[in-house]
């Protein structure tokens, strides 16, 4: 059976997964920092991403 899911990094403190592990650092390290995330971490996130609504699709 073939899996084609990518792997994803999730931030520990606000839970979202990203694809990219940098930015996935970056959500925790700002998470860290502000006690919430930062909107233009999070649009990122595999959760975001996924919902409905995409304005460029
Ligand atoms: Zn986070």
């Amino acid at each position: 059976m073939i899996m084609a899911d990518k792997v994803l990094y999730r931030c520990p403190e606000c839970g979202l997964h990203y694809e990219d592990e940098q930015i996935a650092k970056q959500c925790e390290a700002y998470c860290k920092e502000h006690q919430g995330c930062s909107m233009e971490i999070t649009k990122l996130s595999v959760e975001r991403s996924k919902a409905s609504g995409n304005p460029q699709s």
